[in-house]
């Protein structure tokens, strides 16, 4: 079979398959919202699960038993159990005895200082023979070549020991950690594994030089300050840090300090919590997911969105990002706005509530890490891979507390005290990882004024950002300031060009088309691809840059090919693409036209720009 052929038909099967839903070919992690504990599920692309801890006691029955079977779960491959601590092992019991004991493995550390008591021995009656001892650098199949690697065991790392049983806290210092690697996605967990803060032993850090980067780590400990130790975070230097952790807990969890070594001013990562923490410890820069998160990827770029709506303003509850090994374009000067800023909010302090909107406007999509932003003596850079598609808005702010920050929805803080929007006046400037100077905006003397309770939202996002060109803003969100974050501000002018932005794209990835019709909401369109461009297609009146050969033809079978864009002007369209290897190197094209069918026929024609995909 030719490879045009041959890409035709894996097209044409794969999208039968996207067409029942099936998640093949996803590595999924979900942080289940256990208040002050862990439960953290693993589901590898071909369906193996793997559950790392199940909270406290009452934790499995009451959350961890519920999430399985909400994901329509009947059982469990594997646990791994990383310590005998109940937030840990308390609930693993309990799911244990509802349907959820493990089919081929239960494992522990092991019977060294194990404890007795009631709990222990509900957890040995529960597990049964299923009961196992991992070993270091012992590997479990994920499938599709994903794998969970044990990291650590009782203070044993790949690259040597520390006994735990010299040190303070010793049960955590023996936590079992593993990585999870994905073609190039790596995640980190370690239980309560400490790094040698607060005078215990440090495991960690050898079990990071022995990992090197990641994209997601769970905090180990909750975010405590035993762990997450200077050589863990500069050799793991994640995209994204997620805490479990209880609200209003007793132990300060996360650790103001480690949220802030997590997050500098050269590297700020995007951090999100299953809960607020501990509210009253005066820190910010980093997001409370309001419950479970669930992190997604095929292995090259991956995403992370809260499980519940957690009903605030501010936009999609989702982030992108790419793998560090596949780091997407930058912007370049032209292609991002300022489109918004919050330099005094009136429903809660400046302290917390501060916020600016960066929106795309380039056809295409644009990797934030090494953005750079000023505001007087404030600077910091992006170190996270965040993914920006055309038209699409990014809320930076302060605080991504809703409770304090206004009740809005802040994906992404800057360091805590990294970020302050001086009610005065200051200039704020973006500059690309280059230096070079992507858009500028003053506000107070030479800018536009400043209004409490009230954002300044940019009336033309491509005209310069002159005080001219900014509007005060008329829309209440969250707790009563106004603003528009993550969305358009109401009368926003600019005309935006149809786009079609498709990320980088491997083997065995999810073809990502997005169409971006600002001017064109609710239009029907036309998707197609094709293997050539010249010389096109003249289809409703428009020369299409697409020809129809057999990817054309095959393509218009894709379920969404042929609809409507939403009241955004925004489509999506995902299609497995087969893992052929004499699909490497091809290059495709892709294009979409948008028109408006009626009695008076067809108007309002549009194509967008011309997509070309390299399949690496
Ligand atoms: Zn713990």
């Amino acid at each position: 079979m030719s490879t045009r052929n041959s890409l035709a038909a894996l097209l044409f099967s794969s999208c039968l398959i996207g067409a029942q839903g099936a998640q093949a070919g996803e590595l999924s992690l979900h942080f289940i919202d256990v208040g002050q504990a862990s439960s953290t599920l693993v589901i590898g692309p071909d369906g193996t699960t793997v559950l790392i801890d199940g909270g406290d006691p009452g934790d499995g029955d009451n959350y961890v038993v519920p999430y399985l079977s909400g994901l329509g779960l009947t059982g469990l491959d594997y646990s791994i159990m990383s310590h005998w601590h109940t937030d840990h092992y308390g609930g693993l019991d309990e799911v244990f005895n509802s349907g959820f004991l493990p089919t081929v493995a239960a494992y522990d550390r092991g019977t060294n200082d194990n404890p007795s008591g009631p709990q222990a021995v509900q957890y040995f009656a529960a597990v049964g023979g299923q009961r196992t001892f991992p070993t270091v650098g012992q590997i479990l199949q994920l499938g599709d070549g994903a794998t969970l690697e044990f990291v650590a065991v009782n203070g044993v790392t790949p690259l040597g020991s520390d006994d735990p049983s010299d040190y303070s806290q010793s049960e955590n210092g023996r936590s079992v950690a593993v990585v999870v690697r994905y073609n190039d996605f790596d995640f980190y967990i370690g239980g309560d594994i400490t790094s040698g803060g607060s005078g215990t032993a440090d495991v960690e850090s050898m079990a990071a030089q022995y990992i090197g980067q990641v994209e997601v780590v769970q905090s180990s400990h909750h975010g405590s300050k035993t762990s997450s130790g200077p050589v863990v975070i500069s050799n793991l230097a994640p995209s994204l840090v997620i805490h479990s952790c209880g609200q209003d807990n007793s132990f300060f969890h996360p650790a103001a300090d480690i949220v802030e070594d997590w997050s500098t001013p050269a590297s700020t990562l995007a951090q999100w919590g299953t809960t607020r923490g501990d509210t009253d410890n005066g820190s910010g820069g980093w997001t409370s997911a309001e419950g479970a998160i669930i992190v997604r990827t095929g292995g090259y770029r991956f995403t992370a969105e809260t499980a519940n709506d957690a009903a605030t303003a501010g936009g999609d509850e989702l982030m992108e990002f790419a793998t560090f090994e596949n780091p997407e374009a930058s912007p370049v000067v032209g292609g991002l706005a300022i489109t918004e800023v919050m330099a005094n909010p009136a429903a809660s302090s400046d302290t917390y509530g501060e916020y600016i909107e960066l929106t795309n406007l380039m056809p295409g999509i644009v990797d934030l890490s090494g953005l750079r932003l000023t505001v007087g003596l404030y600077d910091f850079t992006l170190g996270s891979h965040v993914l920006l598609a055309y038209n699409e808005r990014l809320v930076l702010g302060v605080d991504g507390h809703a409770a304090r920050n206004g009740d809005l929805w802040i994906p992404l803080s800057g360091p805590f005290d990294d970020l302050h929007l001086v009610n005065s006046g200051a200039t704020l400037e973006v500059r690309a990882p280059g230096g070079a100077v992507l858009d500028t905006v003053t506000w107070g003397t030479g800018g536009f004024s400043v209004k409490s309770g009230k954002a300044a939202e940019r009336v033309d996002p491509f005209s310069p950002g002159t005080a001219a060109n900014f509007q005060t803003a008329t829309t209440a969100f969250g707790d009563g300031d106004l603003g528009s974050p993550g969305f358009p501000a109401p009368g926003e002018t600019g005309v935006w060009p149809s786009g079609l932005s498709i990320p980088g794209l491997h083997i065995g990835d999810t073809l990502d088309m997005r169409m971006s019709s600002p001017s064109h909401p609710g239009s029907l369109y036309l998707l197609g691809m094709s293997l050539g461009f010249a010389p096109g297609v003249n289809a409703i009146g428009l020369h299409v840059p697409l020809n129809i050969d057999p990817l054309f033809q095959a393509f218009q079978q894709v379920p969404g090919s042929f609809s409507s864009l939403d009241a955004s002007g925004r489509g999506r369209v995902l299609v497995p693409v087969g893992k052929d290897p004499s699909l490497v190197g091809l290059v495709v094209f892709g294009a979409y036209v948008t028109f408006t069918a009626d009695a008076g026929g067809i108007t309002g024609t549009s194509v967008s720009n011309l997509g070309i995909i390299s399949i690496l």
